[in-house]
Formats: structure tokens, sequence, C-alpha cells
């Protein structure tokens, strides 16, 4: 009797895979990525990674990078559409639900949150954001997963903001997005112009105390994603939002909550670092699969 869910997370470095039957995983399985370096080549990829796992399974779960719409992931690094749900409903021939990584990180943070009793008696709406080399993110609204066709919304970067001084263009085509201003990318690019010479994210944060430039970049990141927080209170009512990302989680994080605090109170938030748990995206992609195969 197939019974087990296949739940894998399609990172740009890293392809996580678990079995996974009652919430038990049953075994575990990682591989180099290949979407920067054969991405035609994905599903192939996938389907070899879970060889034997496939005849006792009843589900495909998968948490992937990308702009996942309801027919085809696009990458916008490559440049390329990839049909990758039909692709794999062909070589497994099993059920699939599909969402985007960041969305998956957003469901596996609600969802560990929710464990704890968090949302005990309280609406169960907590916005996710992650800042690393980009700004992404994923709602969760009264208990659900937004989604939407395009697979464009909660890609919270794309939220431009307030911004003093020449405007800032994003790769997306418009000015003051939250990405072009705050992701590790952006302090990157920004601080390289203002010193003349490439200048690392880690470096920017490492000269902060030192050059005043550094610290002001710093500063205009944390109110780039101050504005963020309280333009998604504004849209959700959120209570909760988890900061995280490589970016998210440094000096940020407390330069943040500083920001926040000074804001109206119908704008305060409770903002917190994410639980740590291993192969959270995969668990995210899993525990969405669950809820949606309920609804069946
Ligand atoms: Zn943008």
């Amino acid at each position: 009797m197939k019974k087990s869910t296949i739940a894998i997370d399609v990172g740009g470095t890293k392809i996580s895979a678990l079995l996974i039957e009652d919430g038990v995983v049953l075994a575990r399985r990682k591989i180099d990525s290949v979407v920067h370096t054969n991405l035609a080549a994905l599903a192939e990829h996938l389907y070899e990674l879970c060889s034997g796992w496939i005849e006792s399974s009843e589900h495909l779960a998968i948490a992937c990078t990308g702009q996942v719409r309801s027919d085809s992931i696009g990458f916008l690094s490559a440049k390329q559409q990839l049909p990758l749900q039909r692709q794999l409903k062909q070589l497994f021939n099993l059920p699939l639900t599909i969402i985007n990584d960041a969305a998956a990180a957003a469901y596996a943070q609600f969802e560990m949150l929710k464990r704890e009793g968090l949302f005990a008696g309280k609406t169960e709406t907590l916005v996710y954001i992650t800042v690393s080399t980009g700004v992404g993110g994923g709602i969760m609204q009264n208990g659900q997963l937004v989604t939407s066709d395009d697979g464009f919304c909660a890609h919270l970067g794309h939220v431009t903001v307030p911004h003093y001084g020449k405007p800032v263009r994003c790769h997306c085509g418009r000015d003051n997005c939250v990405e072009a201003i705050a992701s590790g990318t952006a302090l990157s690019t920004r601080a390289s112009e203002v010193l003349a010479r490439t200048v690392s994210t880690a470096e920017v944060f490492a000269l902060k105390d030192s050059v005043p430039a550094m610290a002001e970049l710093i500063d205009d990141a944390a109110s780039a994603l101050t504005a963020l927080i309280a333009n998604a209170k504004a849209w959700t009512g959120c209570q909760y939002v988890v900061m995280g990302g490589t970016v998210g989680v440094s000096d940020l994080f407390s330069l943040v909550q500083q920001k926040l605090a000074l804001l109206p109170a119908i704008y305060q938030v409770t903002l917190l670092k994410p639980v740590q748990g291993a192969d959270a995206d995969v668990w995210g992609a899993y525990w969405y699969s669950q809820a949606e195969l309920k609804k069946v």
C-alpha cells in the first residue's frame, strides 16, 4: 500500500529529499543542485534522487527556487521557463504539490510556531521575510498559504519603500524595491560604488563602526525592511513577522526592531528570528502538501 510522501527542496546550491510517513522520516538524501548547471535535466535528477522510494509513495511535495506558476517554474537568473510540473508527473506518476522555497520556509515557520502554541486563541497569520543575496518571503493568512497563478505573490523584495536621495533601480525594472536597498547583493553593490572598490556583504558589516558610509547603508537597509514590515502589517494584520536569511539575522535584526518600536502602535508587530529546524524548507513543502490533501 502506498502511503509515504516524497518531499524535496530544490535550492540553487543543494537539493534535499526526505521520504516521510505519518510525519516520520524514513530516509533522507542530498545532492548538489543542477539549477544553475543543467536546468533542463532537473526533473531527471529528482527522479534518480528518489529511486527506490517512488513505489511506496502516494504523493510528491516540492519546494523550488524561482517563480512557481501553476504549470511552470520561471527561473529569472537563467531567463528560462521550465514545465517542471508536467515533467515530474510523467516521471513519478504521483500527485504533486509545488510551492516556492520561501513560501515553504514560511509554511515551516508557521507550523513550528503553531506547535509551540504561538497562535493559541489568535488569528493564524504570519509574514516571513528572508534577507540573503535577495529578499523573499511568504505569507500565511488565517492558516492558509497565500499563493497566485503567476507565482509572484509574496515576492516581498519587490515592494517599494520610501527612499531619500538618488532612486535605486531594481533588476525588476522599478525603483526603490526593498531588494535593491536591503539585500546582501544590494549592500555589496552600493558599498562598492561608495568605496570605489569591490566590497563584500560581510565587509559592509565589518566596516560599519569605522566607516560611517557603511553604517549609513546598513541603516538604509534597516529602514527599508521596517517600511516593508509596516506595509505587511497593513495588508495582513499580522501580529508576528519572522525575519531570516543570512543578512536578516545579522546586526540588521536589532536595528529593524529598534525602528519598528518607533512606529505608531497599529504598526507594531513581534519580530522573530526563525525557529531552527533541520531541512525546514523540505518540511514546509511536506506540511503544505498534507494540508492540501486534507482539502480534497
Ligand atoms: Zn524589484
